[in-house]
């Protein structure tokens, strides 16, 4: 059961453990089951399940919000954006993540809505953008500018016209910002990163304080059928009880490394929000230089996602969809919880040979 005065650390190791009473086990069981016995709340695997159960109550305890589970981050984002009406406008900060971006890009296409793209640093702009809007979607800090948006300001604005507002708390996760205390309507995580933490699960959560929201949305799932499947759900919480090390781990990291490349003459910009573990840095030679060091480490992996323990990295441009606003010498950094030392000791001369 959920205990509301227990902090972050506790709350992510023992939400959603099964009763503490003789031969129960510890954890949440891996429970397999695509239809139940007739009679209770459950009835069938696509309308519940005792292991999503557990991981959304323990990140609902994380986030101050009714949780609920599917089958990946975009999964969670398409049944938000099913939220509004056709024509509705929906705001939406202009390097959101890619497959935000390319799903509202494809609604739109489609006659479905009508995206609004804004520079969402740009705080008069976005309030703005929201007057006649029905939903308005922030995600802070962005993927991969790393820009941070005044959640309270822009909520206030949007909710004065009646949206709804969302944030994408990816990057930050309940530990760093959690966008319910601000008055924001919905949540949404891709569990992939973060939560999960192991670069082995695809995951997504929307989590909410309205109880009707939450309704429709928890029917939404039910006839969409994007649920996750149980034993991502169980990796996932397993993930989750280390979140506060692991993430503490990653930040102290990219801390460390956030000052020596800020230092280094290849580097020409290094953005970081002063917290989390990803920091974007752009090379001054351009995508030539990002695509020679993310094939120059040996520690460092060149590979897209982010979140897990082991240090990874890409150039974001080398994917055609990504914004031309978005340099093409821009190599995000997400960074692992290895020992730092052995991180620079593979990162600096790779960087070093791209200014000799
Ligand atoms: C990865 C990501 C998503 C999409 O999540 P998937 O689990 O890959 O579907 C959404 N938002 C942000 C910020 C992400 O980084």
């Amino acid at each position: 059961m959920s205990d509301s005065s227990r902090r972050p650390a506790t709350a992510a190791v023992h939400a959603g453990r099964p009763a503490a009473e003789p031969d129960q086990p510890l954890n949440t069981p891996l429970t397999m089951a695509s239809t139940y016995v007739a009679g209770g709340d459950l009835e069938y695997g696509r309308y519940g399940n005792p292991t999503w159960a557990a991981f959304e109550e323990a990140l609902g305890e994380l986030e101050g919000g009714r949780c609920l589970t599917f089958a990946s981050g975009l999964a969670a984002v398409s049944t938000v954006l099913d939220l509004v009406g056709t024509d509705a406008v929906v705001v939406a900060p202009r390097h959101a993540y890619n497959g935000t971006v390319m799903q509202l890009a494809d609604l739109e296409a489609r006659g479905r809505l009508q995206a609004r793209l804004v520079d969402v640093t740009d705080t008069d702009e976005v309030v703005a953008a929201c007057t006649d809007a029905a939903l308005v979607w922030l995600e802070s800090p962005t993927n991969p500018a790393l820009e941070v948006a005044d959640i309270p300001t822009i909520r206030a604005a949007a909710h004065e016209a009646g949206a709804y507002v969302v944030v994408d708390n990816t990057f930050a996760t309940p530990l760093r910002q959690r966008p319910l205390d601000d008055g924001v309507d919905l949540v949404v995580h891709s569990a992939t990163k973060y939560l999960s933490g192991h670069s082995d699960v695809l995951m997504g959560a929307v989590l909410t304080r309205d109880e009707e929201l939450y309704g429709v949305l928890k029917g939404r799932r039910d006839l969409i059928g994007a649920v996750p499947g149980t034993l991502e759900a169980w990796l996932a919480l397993r993930g989750l009880r280390t979140l506060h090390l692991r993430l503490d781990r990653a930040e102290e990291n990219a801390r460390t490394l956030v000052d020596r490349l800020r230092a280094h003459p290849a580097v020409a910009e290094v953005r970081y929000p002063g917290f989390g573990g990803i920091v974007s840095i752009v090379l001054s030679g351009g995508a030539l230089a990002g695509d020679l060091l993310t094939h120059k480490t040996r520690l460092w992996v060149h590979a897209t996602s982010l979140g897990g323990v082991e240090s990874t990295f890409e150039r974001r441009r080398r994917w055609k969809t990504e914004p031309a606003t978005i340099p093409d010498g821009l190599v995000r950094m997400s960074v692992g919880i290895e020992d730092v030392e052995d991180l620079w000791d593979d990162l600096a001369p790779a960087l070093d040979d791209l200014v000799g």
